[in-house]
């Protein structure tokens, strides 16, 4: 099976088969005549312009199921969208069919296993809004908006990765559609060279209907530090860096960027526009700790905030 294709591979599809497939699923066949077809096929890179014969949303695995097979019979690629924010458009494709699973959004926690399932519709800022009911938390993304789903098969790194690791480090089981439409489990214990594709190897080896990740207790309040310094700084506030992060404790991830401030009336009209060199750091610990150990980066080079 294509997982998902660069390829422009139009085809003519068995319109008894698509009505049957349509009928099948508790989700919805999308067509290029119908209204929704162009909001449907845009991804968050706006410059990705592509055409699919079909895109079916998918509302639970069965569906998933469904889909595979219709793609296997009819012969026809598969493109997989999680939420649609690889910039390279992977999740869409010209051609074929896009298994869109954006609205499969169910999540559960387990507080006293400390883990949660997620389907892959879900986004980071949907999921930090169960787990942290909990005072739980496992490595996601910098941005909220983005999918669990394309990070996560990525190896996906965010602000919480070097005391916890990256997201793919933290999936303890996926459940998963495989290309001849059978719905396995993947772990440590079950089909275990699918487990480790899955953590790091991208989207091409099955669709994954459920993740199920390991939490770790962090928060409500959690300490970070945004500085921003103007670009004149870099050189003696990326050298100060440099020496804070190589003796700085697991439980601080901080980055460093070269960046032009957005022209947004979120910031001074003095800072607009203006090229900056910006650290970036979460603690994650005690608040009170995280003060302390941030405190000799927060001290670098004039500043204009932080
Ligand atoms: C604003 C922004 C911020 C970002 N921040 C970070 C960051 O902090 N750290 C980081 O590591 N990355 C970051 N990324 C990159 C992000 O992790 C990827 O874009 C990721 O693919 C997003 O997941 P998605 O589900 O939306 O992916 P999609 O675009 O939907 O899919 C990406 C790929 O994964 C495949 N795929 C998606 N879901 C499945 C599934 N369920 N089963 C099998 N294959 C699937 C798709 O076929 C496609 O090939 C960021 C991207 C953006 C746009």
């Amino acid at each position: 099976m294509t997982i998902a294709t660069a390829i422009s591979t139009f085809s003519v599809l068995d319109e008894v088969a698509i009505a049957d497939f349509a009928a099948s699923i508790r989700g919805q066949v999308i067509r290029p005549d119908d209204p929704e077809y162009d909001g449907a096929r845009a991804v968050w890179n706006g410059m990705i312009d592509k055409y699919p014969d079909l895109i079916a949303r998918c509302t639970g695995t069965a569906d998933v199921v469904a889909a595979v097979n219709f793609a296997r019979q009819q012969n026809v690629g598969i493109a997989v969208r999680g939420n649609g924010h690889n910039v390279a458009g992977n999740a869409v494709r010209d051609g074929g069919l896009v298994t869109d699973l954006s609205l499969m959004k169910g999540i559960q926690v387990n507080p006293s296993k400390r883990t949660a399932s997620a389907q892959p519709g879900v986004r980071w800022g949907e999921l930090d809004v169960e787990t942290q009911r909990y005072g739980l938390v496992t490595p996601g993304g910098e941005v909220s908006t983005t999918g669990i789903a394309g990070y996560t098969l990525a190896g996906g790194m965010g602000l919480l990765h070097r005391k916890w690791g990256l997201a793919c480090d933290n999936l303890l089981s996926a459940e998963v559609v495989t290309a001849n439409g059978e719905v396995v489990r993947a772990s440590i214990t079950e089909h275990p060279d699918l487990y480790w594709a899955i953590r790091g190897g991208g989207g091409n080896f099955g669709i994954v209907t459920w993740f199920e990740f390991q939490l770790h207790q962090l928060g409500p309040k959690v300490f970070t530090s945004m500085v921003i310094h103007p670009v004149a700084e870099a050189a003696a506030v990326l050298r100060g860096w440099e020496a804070f992060t190589r003796q700085a404790p697991d439980e601080v991830t901080s980055e460093a960027a070269l960046w032009r401030m957005p022209p947004s009336p979120d910031f001074p009209p003095e800072w607009r526009d203006l090229p900056v060199v910006m650290t970036n750091t979460v603690y994650a610990g005690p608040v009170e700790e995280g003060e302390r150990a941030v405190q000799a980066l927060r001290e670098l080079g004039a500043r204009f905030s932080t």
